[in-house]
């Protein structure tokens, strides 16, 4: 269908292959391969159960080697994920010779008919055939990064990634938005030993790690500190960082304390959940890092009277916040947890009743540094419960609009690890533990069976209330394997509330633009095989910034999230070779390419315009000023963009509707989500991968339009430095399809994030809407 004349001299008789996976149901469930199989026109055409196998390579490679195939399309799963895996499937071929079609994430898992699906798969298939066939044989660009990285949380998942990557020779800053590195972990108290049955001091875990990621000298630790703004070109991470002032000079300040005695000031300990009163010049807790105290200029006065008795001089009340710049080559997102707001089960009687309290709290009661020094105590009155009931998933397993349907993963460890201290150190008490299900999966089984030789009791049914009867407690239970409802008296209600993402975590994936998953987590590439990758190149994820998990899984995904950067940093980074590139003979040094450049790609060496590949975005903005048009951008960029549009329209039926949306590396990241989290969106969507947008000429969208594509959707996320170019130009092509007598309505551009990708599932679903009513 396309002008063949718009296409470069390329052979036209090349010999294509198609392999279809199955992907063990995942596509073949919805997409009726046999009738894809019998619908493509290749010169081979083959299916398999799982593509990604070894033994998916042999077929792969003994086909293009027998068949003597030149170009390659592999109908399966998304680029995003699998792309280096069928590049590296189809040597001897150049990796650039193969095309994807993305059969799961933008078919199979997001439309449920099945023949809809087939036929769209068929024309993705075909889409591919039809640009593969326009691809050169292209190489990447291997590229150094810098030799440092940033892990943004100071918790013991970025501590441990801090001293992984140290250790690992790479210059490691470890950045906190509090006054100090530590965490959940430093107010937990105790923590479970499933192989001794036995409760252990965190802080004695946490004080040598610590200790070690102060002394590195690879590691530089900012507290105070958070992140602004972070831009990132392939291999280069430009972060912008909000330090704030402590107002104490931490090289001055001994930690002797006197300082305290004079504040007038005090107010609730966050450190102690607060539970402990504190000044509004502090020191987190003993063993905080940096040593020295800090003032909460919040609450602070300004009386100056801690700056009279400070022995050092340390004190200044003024102080401004400071703007610091870094370069780093990878960054690990550390960005921790919060818990679920107790008062959002009101009926449990938090905040109503003192002793109603949560599982951190009583892990500060009895945490050794905490305000009882490890005194169990109900907090209305001065002495040990002999009662004690817990309440597990409270916002966890949860329905109600205002809760979370997953599980929390280790509150029912948490639950009997503190019933288990409760049981040693006051046998006399009794504690029930009210549960959904008990979770307690491989070697914590054996602390469970230990817990219960222990004298705790449990009871499965979760409770509907708690209320105050004389001086005691009741909570109203149905017991749902005796199947009877019963009230059990109490001094104290124990709740194990859900863990949930932090408001670091809710900040990072807006600044770096990294996806989350449906319960708002930092969501990893894949689930299996990429448990520590994002959506973002070169950022990785671990701790419980990915989803609710233990101290022991949050360092082993530190460890992980480590190793892959020191991957990065030892092997460099392939870059995709679709650069701009320089025909020196016309070039007459102008240098109108160097001013024009919004990613600074371009500069003067040795008498020659020189690009960056690590900065050029394939924009192709430098393009339109080259006048003896010396400006290439590698890759036969248009001529594919044109086939794929021509593909995507192959064999349309009357009355169908193909809306063609273009999105880059972003875009498609975020429409890779909308499959991955099952949202539906209308059969009328074909997504077209481009390196840049703004390659996406007036030309190719007036093609699509007269070609029969109903309307044409462009997305950019608005952090691109070309963003506004785009924009400008969208408005411009709608003048030109007016003028072609089309409704300009048929072009959308819309803003696209990441981390909202069912934004723009309703985004599709409103323009396939509006291009209906069009139609009727
Ligand atoms: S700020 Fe001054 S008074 Fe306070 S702990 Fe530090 S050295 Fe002591
Ligand atoms: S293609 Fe874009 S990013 Fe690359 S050099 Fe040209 S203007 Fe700069």
């Amino acid at each position: 269908m396309y002008d063949k004349k718009t296409l470069n001299s390329q052979k036209l008789d090349l010999r294509v292959g198609v392999f279809i996976c199955r992907c063990g149901g995942n596509i073949s469930d919805i997409v009726d391969i046999d009738k894809l199989k019998s619908s493509i026109d290749a010169d081979v055409v083959e299916e398999f159960e799982n593509l990604c196998s070894l033994n998916g390579r042999k077929i792969i490679r003994d086909n293009i080697i027998n068949k003597e195939l030149d170009r390659v399309v592999i109908a399966s799963c998304s680029p995003i994920t699998h792309e280096k895996t069928f590049q590296d499937y189809i040597q001897p071929l150049n990796p650039y010779l193969m095309d994807m079609a993305n059969l799961r994430e933008q078919c199979s898992w997001v439309h449920g008919d099945m023949d809809k699906a087939t036929d769209k798969a068929i024309t993705l298939v075909n889409a591919s055939i039809e640009k593969v066939k326009q691809s050169q044989a292209v190489d990447p660009i291997l590229c150094q990064t810098p030799e440092s990285a940033a892990v943004i949380g100071g918790g013991i998942s970025g501590i441990s990634a801090a001293l992984s990557l140290a250790k690992q020779g790479v210059k490691t800053y470890l950045i906190e938005k509090k006054p100090s590195i530590g965490g959940n972990m430093v107010k937990i108290g105790k923590v479970f030993s499933p192989v001794k049955l036995a409760e252990e001091c965190g802080m004695c875990l946490l004080n040598p790690i610590m200790n070690e990621t102060v002394w590195h000298e690879n590691i530089e630790i900012l507290t105070n500190t958070k992140v602004l703004s972070t831009e990132r070109r392939a291999g280069n991470f430009s972060i912008l960082l909000e330090s704030n002032p402590r107002y104490v000079d931490e090289e001055k300040c001994i930690s002797c304390g006197k300082c305290i005695e004079e504040c007038p000031v005090e107010v609730p300990n966050r450190w102690d959940d607060g539970l402990s009163m504190r000044k509004a010049i502090y020191k987190p807790f003993s063993q905080s890092y940096p040593d020295a105290y800090t003032i909460d200029m919040e609450n602070c006065e300004k009386c100056g009277k801690c700056m009279k008795k400070c022995p050092m001089g340390a004190i200044y009340l003024k102080g401004e916040k400071e703007i610091v710049p870094l370069n780093v080559g990878a960054v690990i997102l550390a960005t921790g947890h919060k818990t679920f707001d107790p008062n959002l089960r009101p009926e449990y009687g938090y905040n109503r009743y003192a002793d109603v309290i949560t599982q951190s709290e009583l892990g500060r009661i009895m945490g050794v540094n905490g305000p009882t020094k490890g005194k169990l105590k109900m907090l209305s009155k001065d002495r040990v419960p002999r009662r004690v009931v817990m309440i597990q998933c409270v916002g966890s397993r949860d329905e109600k609009p205002d809760g979370h349907k997953y599980c929390s993963k280790v509150c029912c460890m948490v639950a009997l690890k503190n019933a288990n201290i409760i049981k040693h150190k006051y046998p006399d008490t009794d504690v029930i533990i009210c549960y959904t299900d008990m979770r307690t999966p491989g070697m914590y089984e054996k602390y469970y069976k230990h817990g219960q030789e222990n004298g705790i009791r449990l009871l499965r049914g979760r409770p509907g209330e708690v209320n105050k009867k004389g001086d005691s407690l009741v909570v109203r239970v149905e017991d749902t394997l005796q199947k009877k409802f019963t009230e059990i008296e109490t001094d104290m209600v124990v709740l194990s509330t859900a863990i949930e993402p932090s408001q670091g975590s809710e900040e990072i994936s807006k600044i770096m633009n990294v996806g989350i998953t449906e319960d708002m987590f930092i969501k990893e590439t894949h689930p299996k095989i990429k448990p520590v990758t994002t959506d973002v190149k070169g950022a990785y994820v671990c701790g419980t910034a990915q989803g609710p998990k233990d101290i022991t899984d949050s360092i082993m995904q530190a460890h992980a999230a480590a190793s892959k950067v020191a991957e990065i940093m030892n092997d460099g980074l392939e870059i995709e070779p679709f650069v701009a590139e320089i025909d020196d003979e016309k070039c007459n040094l102008c240098e109108d390419c160097i001013s024009i450049c919004k990613y600074k790609a371009m500069s003067i060496k040795d008498e020659m315009i020189y690009i960056d590949p690590m900065s050029c975005s394939g924009c192709g903005k430098c393009l339109t000023v080259c006048k003896p048009r010396a400006i290439n951008i590698h890759g036969n960029i248009d001529e594919k963009i044109f086939a794929t549009i021509s593909g995507m329209l192959k064999g349309k039926k009357e009355g169908e509707k193909r809306i063609l949306v273009f999105l880059d590396q972003v875009g498609y990241t975020a429409a890779d989500n909308i499959g991955v989290n099952r949202v539906d969106y209308p059969e009328s969507i074909y997504i077209i991968k481009v390196h840049s947008v703004n390659r996406v000429m007036p030309k190719h969208i007036i093609y699509a339009l007269k070609n029969g594509a109903d309307g044409v959707f462009i997305g950019e996320y608005p952090g691109d430095l070309m963003y506004q170019e785009v924009e400008n130009k969208m408005n411009q092509i709608r003048e030109e399809i007016k003028d072609h007598g089309m409704n300009p309505e048929r072009l959308q551009f819309s803003n696209v994030y990441i981390p909202y990708f069912r934004g723009l599932a309703n985004k599709f679903k409103e323009f396939d809407a509006k291009i209906g009513s069009m139609d009727a």
